[in-house]
């Protein structure tokens, strides 16, 4: 058994222990029910296996909470930065940003997660790392716009690499790689898109997250229409 299988296994057996404690926290009546009925058939009452709770594996949950605050962290710097140059190509960017977090927020409610990101207004965080980031991120595109444009190529390789990992450790949730899909098709044209303004204001990115290597085969290939 690998390593994902056995965790995902492990999350099926506290979904059964969560569900068992609530139920025995419900009251005299359905234990008495429970036990006549185990009583009647000679057998253990066998527990109905709880579809929210046991649905996800520890590192898809962690995966999806992740990446519904990655999303609004570039949401998030893209506004700060629009506000600090009115430079379009942020704004542009910024609302296929909200529709990213959007779509993990929609995966996060269909099963059953609590949302990170219910109440937390622009620039807020749940996650401590992404927190630190967005406050980096935002003060380091206030210099120049050329050095605004470099946060965006940062944030998309790192976008890139984040929701590549994430959907690694999927095992077999299509609803979910479906996303993750979506995602990196839309960092791949928001990484062309800041790429091209950089350049075009003679300015050049080197990357930190992927290689020069994959860097290239992006930035040099056409924009792609990123389905549904
Ligand atoms: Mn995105
Ligand atoms: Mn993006």
């Amino acid at each position: 058994m690998n390593r994902q299988m056995f965790l995902r296994r492990a999350g099926l057996a506290v979904g059964g222990l969560l569900f068992g404690s609530a139920l025995s926290g419900c009251g005299g009546g359905d234990e008495e029910a429970l036990a006549s009925s185990s009583a009647s058939a000679g057998a253990p009452a066998i527990l109905p296996t709880p579809d929210v709770v046991a649905d996800l594996s520890p590192e898809e949950v962690a995966g999806l909470l992740f990446m519904r605050e990655e999303e609004k962290l570039a949401q998030d710097v893209y506004l700060a930065l629009y506000a600090r140059w009115g430079t379009q190509v942020f704004a542009s960017i910024a609302e296929s940003e909200a529709e990213h977090t959007e779509a993990i927020r929609r995966l996060i409610e269909a099963h059953g997660l609590v949302d990170p990101a219910a109440t937390n207004p622009t620039g807020v965080f749940e996650n401590d790392d992404l927190q630190a980031l967005y406050d980096r991120l935002v003060a380091m595109g206030q210099p120049s716009l050329i050095d605004a444009l470099k946060v965006g190529c940062l944030i998309e390789e790192k976008d890139i690499q984040d929701i590549n990992d994430k959907k690694a450790e999927v095992l077999d949730e299509p609803d979910i790689v479906q996303v993750y899909d979506h995602l990196l098709c839309g960092s791949r044209n928001h990484l062309r898109a800041f790429n091209r303004t950089l350049f075009n204001q003679g300015g050049v990115y080197l990357p930190e997250v992927i290689t020069q290597a994959e860097w290239d085969a992006i930035a040099n290939s056409p924009s792609e229409t990123c389905g549904g």
